[in-house]
């Protein structure tokens, strides 16, 4: 193998910067000639590929986003599209690529190893929502950009003795509110894995309010969706001014964690790894503080543990 190509996909995440930097920097060190592909399967389809070099990843790591830009590319999900793109990675001579993103990327990536192009998937989303590795690029920021924003709600909730609803991402994992629940200390912490009784929520606030609590968070996570009903459903319920804030976009940008940069940069060398020892078709997960590769269709397969142990923790520290 000479030419490796690396692509991000799908919504991005603070750390794929870094992720990038490593495959480059791996890619350059192993003598392996490097090509950015720009805005996902997009860039693959339209040829927008251009030759990376130790500079072009430089002063990068520290930043959020991600350099070569992200898409979604409908067309990469057709057949067409895919023969398209195999057309393009011969013309510019890639014979392996390192996929950064989420679940559907990894679904690209399998297809184009299935056409003869090695390939390997690299878990860059906030969510934390992959089965088959305990965290994702970007993850941890997320959580310590909502436990910032928690900090900030808490002042001038307590200033005004309000309660305050924080709506969190993760599309359909509570893990962003699980964690960023039980770091800031939230009354309550809602999320789809595990439902929620209002009369508990509320039992919380009172009780709360009754031994002197200036101020109360529950953190919703977004799965679990209508954040406005819920907090006018407390405020009837307790007679406590309840007020919802969507953090929204802000978890998605921002410098990645010391953790998060980490992870992408062992992560972005093992990729390059695989692929130098003839894998294809894998993805790399972490398990306690080891990295390791497992078959696409196999993690793909494996469904979301929930940590019940933790979820529970955020509810008896919160009496
Ligand atoms: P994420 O990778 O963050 O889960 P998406 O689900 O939007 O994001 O997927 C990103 C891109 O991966 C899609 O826009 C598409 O180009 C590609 N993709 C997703 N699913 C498939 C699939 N089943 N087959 C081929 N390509 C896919």
């Amino acid at each position: 193998m000479k030419t490796i190509g690396v692509l991000t996909s799908g919504g991005d995440a603070p750390g794929m910067n870094a992720a990038v930097r490593a495959v480059v920097r791996t890619a350059i060190y192993n003598g392996l000639k490097v090509m950015g592909v720009k805005q996902g399967y997009n860039g693959l389809i339209s040829g927008n590929i251009e030759e990376m070099n130790l500079s072009s990843v430089a002063d990068i790591i520290h930043r959020g986003g991600t350099i070569l830009r992200t898409a979604r590319c409908e067309e990469f999900k057709t057949e067409e599209g895919r023969k398209k793109a195999l057309t393009v990675l011969k013309v510019f001579g890639i014979e392996g690529l390192v996929v950064i993103g989420g679940d559907g990327s990894f679904q690209g990536a399998k297809k184009l190893s299935e056409l003869g192009i090695p390939t390997i998937g690299i878990p860059g989303t906030i969510d934390n929502d992959l089965g088959y590795t305990d965290y994702t690029i970007g993850f941890d920021t997320a959580v310590n950009t909502v436990l910032d924003a928690i900090s900030k709600i808490r002042d001038t909730s307590t200033s005004h003795g309000r309660a305050v609803i924080v709506e969190v991402m993760g599309r359909h994992c509570g893990d962003i509110a699980l964690y960023s629940g039980l770091a800031g200390g939230a009354e309550s912490v809602i999320v789809p894995e595990e439902g929620f009784n209002i009369d508990d929520v509320c039992k919380r606030l009172i009780q709360g309010r009754n031994r002197g609590k200036l101020h109360s968070i529950i953190i919703l996570a977004e799965g679990v969706g209508k954040a406005y009903e819920l907090g006018q459903e407390i405020q009837e319920k307790t007679g406590i001014e309840t007020r919802v804030t969507v953090l929204g976009h802000i978890q998605r940008g921002g410098s990645p964690t010391a953790f998060d940069r980490i992870l992408a940069s062992k992560m972005g060398a093992k990729a390059v790894e695989l692929l130098l020892e003839g894998k294809s078709a894998r993805v790399i997960g972490v398990k306690g503080n080891e990295l390791f590769d497992m078959d696409i269709d196999e993690a793909l397969s494996l469904e979301k543990d929930f940590d019940k142990g933790m979820y529970n923790l955020t509810k008896i520290l919160s009496i």
